[in-house]
């Protein structure tokens, strides 16, 4: 049976909807406030607009790193503030969905082993119900297409419309070259039956090896895939969770070079930067109004004493001495003869218009008053 998900754009401010161009990256951990940040620091450099980090970790072994837990939540809030970036995190309980919520992630993952098993999925969905969060859902560790669909069928019956895939290969027991074999005929048989649907691909846990990412990557993008998960991290060998497959900064520049890949955002739309320098901005200009409110009230008195001295209100000589001297101010201050000259002949224009105004409504005054004696 087909199926028909209700689809809604996905909606990240980030990542134009052209093929292709859907990128996520970040580290597979967050391991650190530091590292979170460096890491995020240097990939909005590059202009991605969807910062990843695992914050739970499903690790296969109980012995292995678990992830910093809901901690590392506000150190995600932090690279959003920062960077400008939208943040996203796996989420495998129904309390891990809360937690992302009330952080106000901007996009949740489900991970291949939390979409194996429709209990979970359930779960997670009732407690996103209501909120129409993007969801992404990785493919089930096991080759199972339909267990894939039905998992994004369950979001979707609790009313999340904003749905993508990633396709992050299927484990398997005999030994491999790439950590999950992408079985390539899964995703595309996606594609056929759901063709709305993002569908996205994880080089990063389908190869579980850097050397491969490029091969792979390559690959689903020829296979029309509409962008990439890519974990990246600054010191790799030292990654707490899936060193061998995590990649710098830097090598993901490049990657994305290689691919020929653009992002196209603004990157840092957002940064608390930005918002500082707007702000000193917003400040200058309404000093700058202020100035020529005052500025046109003097050239108004002016007016008023031309009047009394029958004196022409254009004085040539005077607006030719002004003009000098603001130009050279001006230029002294870096700006261009022809910007300072243009900004002063409106200033000029207005104020003239403003006396001319201002002696016809004085002289029609004393007019009157002329009559009524
Ligand atoms: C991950 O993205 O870090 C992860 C755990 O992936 P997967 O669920 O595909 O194994
Ligand atoms: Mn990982």
């Amino acid at each position: 049976m087909d199926s028909e998900l209700d689809l809604q754009a996905l909606g990240f401010s980030s990542p134009d909807q052209k093929r292709g161009s859907l990128v996520i990256a970040g580290p597979c951990s967050a391991e650190s406030q530091q590292q979170v940040m460096h890491i995020a620091e240097a990939l909005s450099r590059y202009g991605l607009g969807l910062y990843r980090a695992g914050i739970w970790k499903p690790r296969t072994r109980p012995g292995d790193f678990q992830g910093v837990g809901s901690q590392g939540l506000p150190w995600l809030q932090k690279v959003r503030q920062r960077t400008g970036m939208q943040v996203a995190v796996e989420v495998a309980t129904p309390w891990h969905a809360e937690q992302a919520l009330a952080h106000h992630m901007d996009v949740m993952w489900i991970g291949a082993r939390s979409t194996a098993n429709p209990f979970t999925v359930e779960e997670i969905a009732r407690a996103l119900k209501g909120t129409n969060i993007p969801v992404l859902v990785k493919n089930p560790i096991s080759p199972d297409l339909s267990l894939w669909i039905g998992a994004m069928e369950r979001f979707n019956k609790h009313g999340l419309k904003k749905i993508g895939a990633i396709h992050r290969g299927f484990s398997c027991y005999a030994k491999s070259a790439l950590r999950n074999p992408p079985q390539w005929e899964i995703p595309l048989e996606l594609k056929r039956r759901i063709p709305d649907l993002p569908l996205i691909h994880d080089p990063s846990h389908t190869t579980g090896d850097r050397e491969l990412l490029y091969e792979t990557a390559k690959k689903a993008l020829h296979l029309q895939m509409d962008g990439l998960m890519i974990e990246v991290h600054h010191q790799p060998e030292k990654a707490l969770s899936d060193s061998h497959q995590q990649i710098t900064p830097q090598m993901f520049q490049h990657l994305l070079e290689q691919l020929n890949i653009e992002i196209n955002n603004e990157p840092g739309a957002k940064a608390e930067e930005l918002v500082h320098l707007r702000q000193q901005i917003d400040q200058l200009d309404d000093r700058l109004l202020e100035i020529m409110g005052q500025r046109m009230q003097v050239s108004q008195e002016i007016a008023h004493v031309k009047a009394k001295h029958r004196l022409n209100l254009l004085q040539k000589e005077r607006w030719q001495k002004l003009m000098a001297r603001r130009v050279a101010r001006g230029q002294q201050k870096g700006m261009s003869r022809r910007f300072i000259e243009s900004v002063f002949k409106i200033i000029h224009k207005e104020s003239l218009e403003r006396q001319k105004d201002k002696q016809n409504q004085d002289a029609s005054a004393g007019r009157k008053h002329e009559h009524h004696r």
